[in-house]
């Protein structure tokens, strides 16, 4: 269970975010829904402690996320997955080797010497990745520069790169608002699976209701900041 307590966070006079409370059990994928300006990002930020909160707590399992400091941080942001619009791969690195920057913390020798990287961790961990790619249909790409892939393509990259780090909670910040609707849906059907398939709880932002109603079981509405909906999909009927 993950827990967001009473949750806001201001940027000097704007409030972001306003007294937002969720509980989200383990397993659920959760889409947040909002327009532009909505809070929806500082709420992702907020989970793995990217953005601070001004006020309120986040817990996990009864831990007090929102207390962690230092080498307990860490381990928390691990066990947080990222993606982004903008999907954020090293563009110049092979498929493969950014696959594996998601295992960077377990290694932190290994930094800065991105270029030979690959050959340097464990065999283990590369077949891990390589499985990692298979499983979203990109083992074929494993050598190829990750800029020359398709955007739906490298989105899966990130996903695979995630799920490296084992992580129990996936963040996807608008991870399909730079694709196009093909790409969108293999991006979004990757979610579904390691939501469904490895219990991972996913927190997703989107842009379109209609993805969100297909996709996840609960949909958080956000506007100003705060809650305006939370419910499942076939609640929201009049809203909006
Ligand atoms: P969304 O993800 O729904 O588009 P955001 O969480 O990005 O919304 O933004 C919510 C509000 O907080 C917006 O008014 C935005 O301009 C403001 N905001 C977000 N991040 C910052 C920041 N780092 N500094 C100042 N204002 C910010
Ligand atoms: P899609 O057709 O899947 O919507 P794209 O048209 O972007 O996506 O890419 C199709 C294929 O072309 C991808 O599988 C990718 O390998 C290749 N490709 C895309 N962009 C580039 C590029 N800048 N350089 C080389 N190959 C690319």
């Amino acid at each position: 269970m993950l827990q967001l307590e009473n949750l806001s966070r201001r940027f000097g006079a704007t409030a972001a975010v306003s007294g937002v409370s969720l509980s989200i059990p383990a397993g659920q994928m959760v889409g947040v829904i909002g327009r532009s300006g909505a809070g929806k990002s500082t709420l992702l930020r907020m989970v793995n402690r990217l953005t601070e909160p001004s006020e309120g707590r986040i817990l996990h399992e009864g831990q007090e996320v929102t207390r962690l400091r230092g080498q307990a941080l860490r381990d928390w942001r691990t066990r947080c997955g990222m993606i982004f619009q903008q999907f954020n791969l090293v563009p110049r690195l092979d498929v493969l080797t950014n696959v594996l920057v998601g295992r960077l913390n377990h290694h932190p020798g290994l930094l800065g010497t991105l270029g030979t990287l690959f050959k340097r961790f464990p065999a283990e961990e590369r077949a891990m990745a390589l499985m990692a790619l298979d499983r979203f249909d990109l083992a074929g790409q494993a050598p190829q520069r990750a800029d020359t892939l398709s955007g739906g393509q490298q989105q899966r990259v990130a996903i695979a790169r995630a799920m490296m780090q084992q992580p129990r909670i996936l963040l996807a910040d608008e991870p399909i608002a730079s694709l196009d609707p093909r790409n969108a849906r293999t991006v979004m059907d990757a979610l579904r699976d390691v939501n469904r398939r490895d219990g991972i709880t996913v927190l997703c932002n989107l842009h379109h209701l209609e993805t969100a109603r297909e996709y996840c079981g609960r949909i958080v509405a956000l506007q100003a900041g705060r809650v305006m909906f939370d419910g499942a999909p076939g609640e929201l009927t009049a809203a909006r």
